[in-house]
């Protein structure tokens, strides 16, 4: 059987960065305006640390003004609040992004719901999720945005396509789904409830697995020819006694069944901070109320 096409995501996020980047020059050519993106870190989680130093520095790669906030993990709610409130009125400021997950004593859904929503380029605000799903334009999650943008990578026409999403969680399975129906695909959500999951999957010309779990999805559930989006990233035991990460998806035989597939790691993964810089540029040029380019 022929092997599927990889979808090669560091590839397609550097193409979305070089747009971004054409795009904050633009903006600045033609009216004067600067994106600037503000990251809120509190406390001190390696992984967030490592992530939030690659978001400041692409940020300033394609030519942004970046800020990192950076509090000790004994901040009180009430003082991240302030510092939410600060950049919401910040006019040199047009994104702001509080990274997860926060210290147990502050709750995040309060600190997240305070972003004011023009701003809120994570897309989690309950006014984006609601533009989202009426179809109004919107901040829209990232990963989910970069997930539908390699499924278009091979299958310029979503529309009529059977896509079959599997989770539900507002920052991934939810946000892919309406994306999905917005290019005309008939839509399935399945989840940790879902009866004969696999004769479900087998229907789908379009498979998004968004579950946590290593290899889940097998080649037995997959239609030939179908493309595979593999948003999981998982950590487990590798043959030389070290670790290594793979996806939600048992890559090796679904390539042999699919059409194209996202390999894990360099599939989705490059695509969320390509897809952050994005949602910022636009972010900017709506609060100016300057036509954007995405
Ligand atoms: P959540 O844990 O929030 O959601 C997982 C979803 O999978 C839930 O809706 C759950 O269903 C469903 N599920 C669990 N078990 C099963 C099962 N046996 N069969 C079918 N569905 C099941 O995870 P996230 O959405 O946050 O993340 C999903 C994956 O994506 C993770 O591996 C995560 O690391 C990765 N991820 C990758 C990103 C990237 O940048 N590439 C960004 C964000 C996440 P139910 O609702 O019924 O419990």
């Amino acid at each position: 059987m022929s092997e599927a096409k990889i979808i090669d995501g560091k590839q397609i996020a550097a193409s979305v960065r070089a747009d971004v980047a054409a795009e904050v020059a633009r903006l600045q050519k033609e009216h004067g305006l600067k994106p600037g993106l503000a990251v809120v870190l509190v406390g001190e989680d390696p992984a967030s640390k490592v992530y939030v130093a690659n978001k400041a520095k692409q940020t300033v790669e394609v030519g942004m003004n970046s800020w990192e906030h950076r509090l000790p993990a004994e901040t009180s709610e009430a003082d991240v609040l302030a510092v939410v409130d600060k950049l919401n009125n910040d006019p040199a400021c047009h994104g702001i992004l509080v990274q997860l997950p926060l210290p147990k004593h502050i709750n995040a859904e309060k600190v997240l719901n305070s972003i004011n929503p023009d701003k809120d380029v994570d897309g989690f605000h309950p006014v984006n999720v609601g533009r989202l799903w009426v179809g109004e334009r919107a901040l829209v999650p990232c990963t989910p945005t970069g997930s539908v943008i390699l499924a278009k990578s091979v299958l310029p026409s979503l529309s009529g396509l059977d896509a079959v999403v599997i989770g539900r969680s507002n920052i991934v399975g939810k946000p892919v789904a309406a994306l999905l129906l917005r290019e005309n695909c008939s839509v399935t959500i399945a989840h940790s409830r879902t009866k004969n999951i696999e004769d479900v999957v087998k229907r789908a010309d379009l498979v998004v697995a968004a579950v946590g779990i290593p290899e889940m999805v097998k080649a037995s559930w997959i239609k030939p020819g179908a493309t595979i989006i593999d948003v999981g990233i998982n950590r487990v035991p590798s043959e030389n006694g070290k670790t290594k990460l793979v996806g939600d998806v048992a890559y090796e035989e679904c390539a042999k069944v699919a059409g194209a597939i996202t390999p894990v790691p360099g599939g989705v993964g490059p695509m969320t901070i390509a897809c952050l810089l994005r949602n910022a540029a636009q972010a900017a040029a709506m609060i100016a109320g300057v036509k954007s380019a995405f």
